[in-house]
């Protein structure tokens, strides 16, 4: 029998914290990088199957022209960026869109609109992607920018799983990059989202031109925020033309991995996304990066107007890994993933399916 262990909310070696300093976080980052994918790596397997990956698709379902003027955006109605701005898609194409995704093993499904905030004309249609993509079976995920308090009680009643919403990069830095809204702004739509009872998905970029300190700062404020965000989508900047930081340095892929590694070890029960920016990176920088924590992707040849791999890339990469896309259904429970961890304490692997000194099958 397979254990599939899955996000825990307590676990003694890895208390889930709330009061994380820039020191305590940058002594993580700093530590030799041995030491930080090793601990990393425990705590992955502490709480989730090492050799799982969650499979998300993203689609864009209103493309361009937006009133933000986010520096890294190709969609930002102030850059030149020539994409070309399109309208709110129809609901039957976004379900169409869902079914395929689903077809191919996606197990969540976000849908991006690049808009400052919802319009109360679009709201209805917003509502019936959440309602229809839910009725296939999948989870849902939203982004749609900053949400008034009705906002999300429909998108609440409406079933929606998550909300993404990124913090993007340190308080200090915010500026540097947005300047159409705040960082207090978007911590706002988080709260409100959070009150509203849907789960956060929230993270940021690398690569914009922040310090290491703003890395870690970044990191800090998610882990301390009063529940930890269950998915931290971490994006490695594509420099895109026409946008100001379409010539901003190719960020080093050690520093990368040393980013989702802390993300892992300051918030040991979220889901840590390799997002944007995969399609730069060598199989060998994202193979560290699982090995470092993270564990859920984007699957598909696009996200939101950016490349991605695709399918065919990724199968290639979990083959030659031995990484399995993660199911939605048939994930053990809490006292299953604990039963492993105590049968398991000496090799510290919580009897995931790669274990050498599993004597039961597992
Ligand atoms: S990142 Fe989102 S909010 Fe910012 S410009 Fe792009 S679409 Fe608009």
């Amino acid at each position: 029998m397979n254990v599939h262990v899955v996000q825990m909310t307590t676990n003694a070696a890895d208390p889930v914290r709330h009061d994380w300093t820039r020191a305590e976080a940058q002594a993580i980052h700093d530590l030799p990088f041995n030491d930080l994918l090793f601990r990393a790596a425990s705590v992955q397997r502490r709480h989730f199957d090492p050799n799982k990956v969650q499979m998300a698709r993203l689609l864009s379902i209103k493309t361009g022209g937006c009133a933000e003027d986010c520096g890294y955006c190709s969609q930002s109605a102030h850059h030149a960026s020539g994409l070309k701005a399109s309208k709110l898609m129809e609901l039957e194409r976004v379900l169409t869109e869902a079914r395929k995704a689903k077809a191919q093993g996606a197990t969540r499904y976000c849908m991006g609109a690049a808009w400052r905030s919802p319009k109360a004309r679009d709201m209805d249609t917003v509502v019936a992607m959440v309602e229809g993509v839910k009725a296939l079976g999948m989870e849902t995920c939203m982004t749609l920018g900053m949400l008034s308090d009705g906002d999300v009680v429909k998108l609440k009643d409406a079933g929606l799983d998550y909300y993404n919403h990124n913090i993007d990069t340190s308080e200090r830095y915010y500026s540097e990059i947005i300047k159409t809204r705040s960082f207090a702004d978007r911590l706002d739509t988080l709260a409100r989202v959070r009150e509203a009872g849907i789960k956060v998905c929230s993270g940021g970029i690398v690569g914009l031109g922040e310090t290491i300190e703003d890395r870690i700062d970044m990191l800090v404020t998610l882990a301390n925020l009063d529940e930890h965000p269950e998915s931290v989508p971490i994006n490695m900047l594509i420099p895109i033309p026409g946008t100001p930081l379409e010539n901003r340095k190719k960020v080093d892929p050690i520093e990368f991995v040393r980013v989702i590694a802390l993300a892992r070890v300051m918030m040991p029960t979220s889901f840590v996304r390799l997002s944007a920016g995969r399609t730069e990176m060598s199989e060998e920088t994202q193979a560290l990066c699982f090995f470092a924590g993270a564990n859920s992707i984007f699957c598909g040849d696009t996200l939101l107007t950016a490349d991605n791999p695709g399918e065919d890339k990724d199968k290639v990469l979990f083959g030659k890994l031995g990484i399995e896309p993660m199911a939605l259904e048939g994930a053990a429970g809490n006292e299953t993933a604990m039963d492993a961890e105590t049968e398991h304490a000496g090799c510290g692997c919580a009897g995931t399916t790669s274990c050498q000194t599993a004597t039961s099958g597992r």
